[in-house]
């Protein structure tokens, strides 16, 4: 193995040194620039390769003038937040990862009722805790969602009924132009476990707000302690996993499905189909990427062959994520002055 370079699953690749490194040297930004990273302590699933750069994001400025540079030097890019509905090849990926950091992490109740505007980065787990003191119900459900309200919006995360588009009010976010603009949710397009604001479509969640429903401090831990049983119980706790790796059918269950075609407890290397619940491919400790694709296309064939339904992703694959973009930002968006 030459001296540095990454071992990543079965994958061994050495470190190459991308053209626009100096460039980014002369940005002086103020956030972390971290060069040929593992991307495994940065995803739910704990696989994958190394990132050529990633830059934990601090700041609003950081970020305007990380997406304008993209954009020019025409870098393959990422933004993740907790990787938690994400696939990272074994073999690395040659780009760029923006992981929005501190400066995005705020928590500002408005003087509107029950109305609160966070940060791309906070936790989901965190929001949810921080609506029981005031008594502010709806989203208990993201006390089970270990991603952060950025990856909530841009994957319209839900559970138990709700989604995060049924409480948002408006949400802010950069383009690659690395301009601030906004808009009320129902000026964007979001349906089940998509919206258009996603990375996919070239921009950058900062932030947004939340207008919660009346309740009780009570009834909000009530709800949120039963969330957390739910999870206990039906989802593996101990093993890492993304999550669900299809979205449902609809009018179906993509674990039902994948139970009745028998491939419940199927391993594949280091992976396997959780016996608890079909959905989930979990990692028994030296997974790899391979091992998980090949469980999911192993799902999608049987699926497709017993029930004649083509199941399709809900987690993120990361080769899938954007070249260089250039779909133009929502129409209805306002620039921020
Ligand atoms: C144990 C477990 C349980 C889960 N349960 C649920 C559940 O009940 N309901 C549910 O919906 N999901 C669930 N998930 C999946 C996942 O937690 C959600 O999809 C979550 O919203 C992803 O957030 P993240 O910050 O981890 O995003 P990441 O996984 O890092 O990224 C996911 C996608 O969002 C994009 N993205 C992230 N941040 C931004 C941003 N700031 N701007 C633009 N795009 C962005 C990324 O580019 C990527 O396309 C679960 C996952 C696990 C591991």
């Amino acid at each position: 193995m030459p001296s540095g370079a990454v071992a990543v699953g079965a994958v061994r690749r050495a470190p190459v040194v991308p053209d626009w490194r100096t460039a980014l040297a002369e940005l002086q930004l103020h956030s972390r620039v971290r060069w040929d990273e593992s991307l495994k302590r940065l995803n739910t699933w704990r696989i994958g390769g190394a990132a050529d750069c990633v830059v934990d994001v601090q700041s609003l400025d950081d970020l305007a003038q990380l997406l304008p540079f993209i954009r020019e030097q025409r870098v393959s890019w990422a933004v993740i937040g907790k990787g938690s509905n994400l696939l990272v090849p074994d073999e690395g990926w040659r780009g760029l990862v923006l992981h929005l950091g501190k400066g995005f992490k705020g928590w500002a109740p408005l003087e509107a009722p029950r109305t609160v505007r966070v940060g791309a980065a906070l936790a989901d787990v965190t929001f949810a805790q921080r609506c029981i003191e005031p008594g502010w119900g709806g989203m208990e459900f993201l006390v089970g969602v270990p991603g952060t309200i950025g990856g909530a919006v841009a994957m319209n995360a839900g559970a138990h009924g709700g989604e995060s588009v049924d409480f948002l009010r408006e949400v802010w976010w950069l383009d690659m132009g690395g301009n601030l603009r906004h808009a009320p949710a129902e000026a964007i397009e979001f349906r089940y476990r998509f919206s258009e604001l996603n990375a996919h479509n070239g921009v950058v969640v900062t932030h947004a707000t939340f207008e919660l429903r009346e309740s009780q401090p009570p009834e909000v831990r009530k709800q949120v302690d039963a969330c957390l049983r739910f999870r206990e119980e039906k989802q593996p706790r101990n093993q890492p996993n993304c999550g669900s790796v299809f979205k449902n059918p609809e009018g179906g269950h993509a674990a039902r499905l994948i139970e009745v075609s028998g491939l419940k407890g199927a391993v594949r290397g280091g992976m396997q189909i959780s016996p608890l619940h079909a959905n989930f491919i979990v990692n028994r400790g030296e997974g790899t990427a391979a091992d998980a694709l090949a469980l999911i296309e192993q799902a999608q064939e049987r699926v497709f062959r017993d029930h004649g339904i083509r199941l399709e992703l809900e987690v993120q694959h990361l080769k899938r994520l954007p070249f260089e973009t250039l779909v133009p930002p929502p129409a209805s968006s306002s620039p921020v002055s």
